[in-house]
């Protein structure tokens, strides 16, 4: 698997150190103070914390020319993943930085020198109880009140994701109630495993690819034609790690938001007068390109004003909590949520709207540390108080 990291090698040397990945140019966002893209880089400050300095070490552990040490552990898991390098360098040099820094951070854990202990906390309880947060497995579906979903026959499916079944319980029970007040017949595992999304991205692949297998082979069991997600780090996993390492598999994944917005125009909401911002995960926003679904649910909201922040869409500021980083430096992952959070501050608005529990959680832990005044909503839990 490592010889990917080889195989990538002339792509790393061919950074031309040309910095585009580290700001957004003003033709795209205007204000100086929000035009930082690469949290990593932001913080820490040295060259080797973007990607510019991340792709001349990748060539250079290539080429066995640089040894591992503490701070190259730093270095590569400060990077939250979140792509921003991907969508910059992309379209400027046909480069994508982070797809080299996971090859890189696979081979520090094949030649046993990563990941962080904190990663590798989650991957064993991962390993024994099919979740990140080491909690009991029998109690992933405690949440749920209609059990008679559990393992059926349907034709949508619903993968829940470890976060919103242990940690922000209201916006997975809100998804239901939805698709419960929509007439919706659905369907969730009734052994349902984490998605491998934390695994792939600290570089754990072996146990990655058993959870792929296993979540695969429960849902195919179940018939669905369509399985939907809540979380934007399970839905890019499964469409492209999932597909990356070989997963095959025959439903179409969809996040509840790109569900609900094909059927919006059809349901009766609630008005509400308020200004609202929204918050791009960068699983489904960058990686994904799920742009308009969200924005399409709450323009449609009556009596509600979507502000947009300066920095959107492919240049969109991350949450901060992406790959590892909110495990292993809880503090720097606070540190992005704050930017973000007076971001969104900063447009007047009074609700901080997203649709990611893994955003929710690290953006919220950000309002009520700092005590800023705005309030972190999921989109979900918004729009089931608003179903008449
Ligand atoms: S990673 Fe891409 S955008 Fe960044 S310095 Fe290198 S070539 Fe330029
Ligand atoms: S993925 Fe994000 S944090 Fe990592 S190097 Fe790229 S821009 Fe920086």
């Amino acid at each position: 698997m490592v010889k990917l990291l080889k195989e990538r090698r002339d792509e790393a040397a061919r950074c031309s150190k040309c910095s585009i990945c580290k700001i957004v140019l003003p033709v795209d966002v205007k204000s100086a103070q929000f035009s930082r893209v690469c949290p990593s880089g932001t913080r820490f400050r040295f060259d080797s914390y973007f990607a510019s300095g991340k792709m001349e070490i990748a060539r250079a552990i290539a080429d066995g020319d640089l040894d591992y040490t503490d701070r190259l552990l730093h270095i590569l898991y400060s990077c939250t993943g979140c792509g921003a390098c991907n969508s910059q360098c992309y379209y400027v040099k046909g480069l994508k930085p982070l797809e080299i820094f996971e090859e890189l951070k696979a081979k520090l854990v094949e030649d046993g020198f990563g990941p962080l202990p904190e990663h590798k906390n989650f991957a064993s309880s991962v390993e024994q109880k099919h979740n990140a947060y080491n909690e009991p497995h029998n109690e992933r579906l405690q949440w749920l009140k209609d059990k008679s979903v559990i393992g059926k026959q349907s034709d949508i499916g619903y993968y829940i994701g470890c976060t919103a079944s242990y940690r922000t319980i209201d916006s997975v029970e809100a998804v239901a109630n939805i698709l419960n007040k929509l007439n919706v017949d659905f369907t969730v595992l009734a052994d349902e495993w984490c998605c491998g999304s934390p695994l792939f991205r600290t570089g754990q692949r072996d146990l990655a690819l058993k959870v792929m297998e296993h979540n695969l082979k429960e849902i195919e069991n179940l018939g669905v034609k369509k399985l939907l997600f809540s979380c934007a780090g399970c839905i890019r996993t499964f469409k492209e790690d999932y597909e990356k390492y070989g997963g095959k598999y025959s439903f179409e994944p969809l996040h509840a938001v790109e569900f609900l917005a094909e059927i919006i125009d059809s349901i009766k909401l609630k008005e509400v007068n308020e200004t609202v911002t929204y918050h791009d995960p960068c699983h489904l926003g960058r990686h994904l390109g799920v742009y308009d679904a969200p924005r399409k649910i709450l323009s449609s909201i009556p009596g509600v004003k979507l502000v947009e922040m300066e920095r959107i869409k492919e240049f969109s500021w991350c949450c901060g909590a992406g790959a590892g980083v909110k495990a292993a430096l809880p503090d720097f992952a606070l540190w992005s949520a704050r930017e973000r959070v007076e971001e969104a501050i900063a447009t007047g608005a009074t609700k901080l709207i997203s649709c990611c529990p893994f955003c929710k959680r690290n953006l919220q832990d950000a309002i009520k540390k700092y005590d800023l005044p705005i309030e972190m909503v999921d989109l979900f839990e918004y729009i089931e108080n608003l179903i008449e």
